[in-house]
């Protein structure tokens, strides 16, 4: 049962040929037998699922006809709220919060009857492509054990990867949902920022921050992309517009035919500073696309290659504001509290102890990016470049319906390869991070091997052409198929 996609245990589930509560155990007992070796749960919410899942066979024993994926299980990233059950952004600086209120999404999922199975493991407050800057131990790819799941996202794309739970949920500010989806030969989408509620998520960068749905396969992903997204009014910036039908487009490209779709190659992604192995997979699953009647051309994006720098100031300078409120006072740790000591100390000692090395590097970037006679240097100028990609992506999407490109430029690399130099782990956003200044929707799809290790196809859609990603990336999976790790 626990190879089956989220759409057929839905089925399942509602025709009663199983129970709800016997795919929570299953999964249960699969999280049971790996999770040890693959560490893509920070928090297993055994009696919370079952719960759930009991909740859910009542209903349907009741005749109430829920939605698709009532009953099927999932794994949340730990950086949204859950009430009652602890969540940590994989920070020390939390350890042992349990919110006092849900997420919106958290409170979609639940409303949808999908019974979660627990909170997953992530870079701490979410930066970071390997997850190995966790405070609580790295996630190890299913893969090849000795590998990265990706990040900051790594145990909600390892968990579907391992087979410990058909769906589960990522945020993506510069490629956290798509990147760990690639290295692990799933897929996962960043829908229209804005599509999905922030409230509830631990925020990170606000501009950026967006919440989205992972899977094995492109229609899973739709079906619960449909779940979450949608206008929140407890978020300001949440769009306040129809969710266009993902579904839909996610079965029309499952029939293979992409006529009268014009797909775009970024020109300045040439593949400079990406593995070879991961070029020509990409490559071929172009060509793939112009057999099922796509029209490619090439498109020049000028200003995608200062994307990085860009974000790499925007993102640590909101990290740098949102990341004050952890102060000591409110939430989480506290640290030499000993009542001789004046606030300042405590509030300093609190944050020495409770945020790891990549946090204090980014705290302090953005502090200094955005300080009285920097500003204009730095955040602002960042700024501007974020209008130039925006107004690329605007002249591109004139001239086609998606951007097409690898999702990451290497494969899943070696534990510590790249901890010693922050430089070399930021590359790794390279093609992922001009969508998140953008704004605008896209997905990592499978689309081949490279020495054994997953590759992975990026779409990129305009704002709220949710839908037209996913009919190109359920094109590419019926051209190239699935591909499934070693057995664990
Ligand atoms: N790797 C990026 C970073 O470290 C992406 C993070 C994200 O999308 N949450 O900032």
């Amino acid at each position: 049962m626990i190879k089956k996609t989220a759409a057929e245990l839905g089925t399942l589930i509602a025709n009663r040929e199983v129970s709800a509560v016997e795919v929570a155990r299953e999964h249960l007992d699969r999280i049971a037998a790996v999770d040890d070796r693959v560490h893509a749960f920070l928090h297993v919410d055994t009696e919370g699922a079952l719960a759930a899942a009991e909740a859910v066979d009542a209903k349907i024993a009741a005749g109430e006809k829920l939605g698709p994926l009532a009953g099927v299980p999932i794994a949340v990233k730990d950086v949204l709220a859950t009430r009652g059950v602890p969540t940590t952004a994989g920070s020390k600086i939390l350890e042992g919060w349990r919110p006092p209120y849900d997420a919106t999404l958290v409170e979609r999922l639940r409303a949808a009857g999908t019974v979660m199975l627990g909170k997953t493991n992530m870079d701490e407050f979410a930066m970071g492509s390997s997850t190995e800057y966790s405070a609580y131990g790295p996630t190890f790819n299913p893969w090849d054990l000795a590998r990265i799941p990706g990040g900051s996202g790594g145990g909600s794309a390892a968990a579907l990867a391992a087979y410990e739970a058909p769906l589960s949920i990522g945020t993506d500010t510069g490629g956290s949902i798509r990147q760990p989806g690639a290295v692990t030969g799933t897929v996962g989408a960043k829908p229209t920022y804005g599509g999905t509620s922030r409230y509830g998520l631990l925020a990170f960068s606000s501009s950026l921050d967006t919440p989205g749905p992972c899977a094995r396969t492109v229609e899973d992903t739709a079906l619960l992309h449909a779940v979450i997204a949608g206008h929140d009014q407890r978020d300001s910036t949440s769009i306040d517009a129809p969710v266009p039908d993902v579904v839909g487009a996610a079965r029309l490209g499952a029939t293979g035919d992409l006529t009268g779709v014009k797909v775009g190659l970024v020109r300045e992604f040439s593949g400079e500073g990406a593995e070879p192995g991961v070029m020509s997979a990409f490559r071929e699953t172009v060509e793939a696309l112009t057999k099922l009647g796509a029209e490619v051309v090439e498109v020049s994006c000028p200003h995608f290659l200062y994307a990085l720098p860009a974000y790499y100031l925007i993102a640590p300078s909101e990290c740098s504001s949102n990341l004050a409120r952890y102060d000591g006072v409110r939430f989480g740790l506290r640290v030499g509290d000993d009542g001789n000591r004046s606030l300042e100390e405590v509030m300093s000692a609190t944050r020495e102890a409770g945020f790891g090395p990549e946090v204090k590097r980014r705290i302090i970037i953005g502090t200094y990016a955005l300080s009285s006679g920097y500003y204009d240097a730095y955040y602002g100028q960042a700024q501007k470049v974020r209008t130039l990609i925006t107004r690329d992506f605007t002249a591109a999407f004139e001239q086609v319906d998606v951007l097409v490109s690898p999702t990451t430029p290497f494969v899943a690399f070696e534990l510590g390869s790249r901890t010693s130099d922050p430089y070399q782990m930021y590359l790794a956003d390279l093609f992922t991070i001009p969508t998140n200044l953008y704004g605008g929707p896209a997905i990592s799809v499978p689309c081949g091997l490279s020495e054994g290790l997953p590759v992975g196809f990026q779409v990129m859609a305009p704002i709220l052409g949710d839908d037209r990603m996913y009919r190109v990336a359920a094109a590419v999976e019926s051209a190239v198929g699935t591909f499934a790790p070693p057995a664990l």
